[in-house]
């Protein structure tokens, strides 16, 4: 591995694409995963690969869904594994959520290189590996239909992070509220997404558990509000906003869409 410089103005994005690289080799990733995660950092530079004020907003209300939910679901790909393993793991105590495999491009062996990773991190229970992924989503015609009967296909809530268009909406269809990542604020995955989160998983997913560990102990009452008066086509138009110069919205200045 070549090494990378603190100074390089890329640092960090090259640190994870290293990482991916290494995940290719492990068996975690596949090759389509790599180009997939290029077409985020476009999107990802363009947004100043940062976190926008509007991403922090649809990262507290989706905590608050996922905190509510009777039975939340976070779905891992090969990608999310691979960038925030540890993160899933946490964010699933913190909520009471269950973890489930989930691969466009299904083998056996890849289930199981995912879910020994999962597992080193500290997951106790790893769903939809193997025979467990046993039902299906309706009309989907991918090997991404396959869920597991007792967590996604059972699920109300479920967190999607990196999830394609297609299954979103079938999950949608299906009366599931799905919580997505993806930087794209076009794709049809963010658009039919209950709630998107225009981030980068990498910095998404850790401000997820943070946000965890303070929402945890709020009143059913004040999660609710936070989900309500959350508008995904608004917050989308925002992110898009800040994307095209439109909004010169500053990450640092803390404040929330109604003071501006
Ligand atoms: P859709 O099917 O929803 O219309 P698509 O076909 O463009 O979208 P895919 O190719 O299935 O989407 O997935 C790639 C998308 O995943 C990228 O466009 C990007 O927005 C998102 N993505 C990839 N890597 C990351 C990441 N690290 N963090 C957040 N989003 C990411
Ligand atoms: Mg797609």
């Amino acid at each position: 591995m070549i090494p990378i410089p603190d100074s390089h103005p890329r640092a960090e994005s090259l640190r994870v694409r290293e990482r991916l690289v290494e995940c290719l080799r492990n068996g975690i990733v596949v090759e389509q995963g790599l180009i997939a995660h290029g077409r985020g950092e476009a999107f990802d530079y363009l947004l100043g690969e940062r976190t926008t004020v509007y991403a922090r907003e649809a990262i507290r209300a989706s905590v608050a869904l996922l905190l509510l939910a009777k039975h939340p679901v976070i779905s891992v790909n090969g990608n999310v594994a691979c960038l925030c393993a540890k993160d899933v793991v946490k964010l699933a105590s913190l909520t009471d959520a269950k973890i489930e495999v989930n691969l466009f491009y299904r083998s056996y062996e890849r289930e199981k290189a995912i879910e020994m990773l999962l597992k080193e991190e500290g997951a106790e229970m790893v769903y939809g590996v193997g025979e467990r992924a046993s039902m299906s989503i309706p009309e989907l015609m991918s090997e991404r239909r396959r869920v597991d009967k007792d967590g996604i296909y059972s699920a109300d809530v479920v967190l999607v992070p990196l999830e394609d268009g297609d299954r979103t909406e079938a999950l949608v269809r299906m009366g599931k509220k799905v919580i997505a990542v993806d930087l794209n604020p076009l794709s049809r995955t963010a658009r039919s997404a209950t709630i998107t989160i225009v981030d980068n998983i990498t910095r998404a997913m850790p401000l997820m558990v943070e946000a965890a560990k303070e929402l945890k102990g709020e009143p059913r009452d004040k999660l609710d509000g936070m989900v309500r008066s959350f508008s995904n086509a608004m917050n989308l138009e925002r992110s898009l906003a800040v994307i095209r110069g439109l909004d010169r919205e500053d990450a640092e200045t803390g404040l929330d869409s109604m003071d501006r």
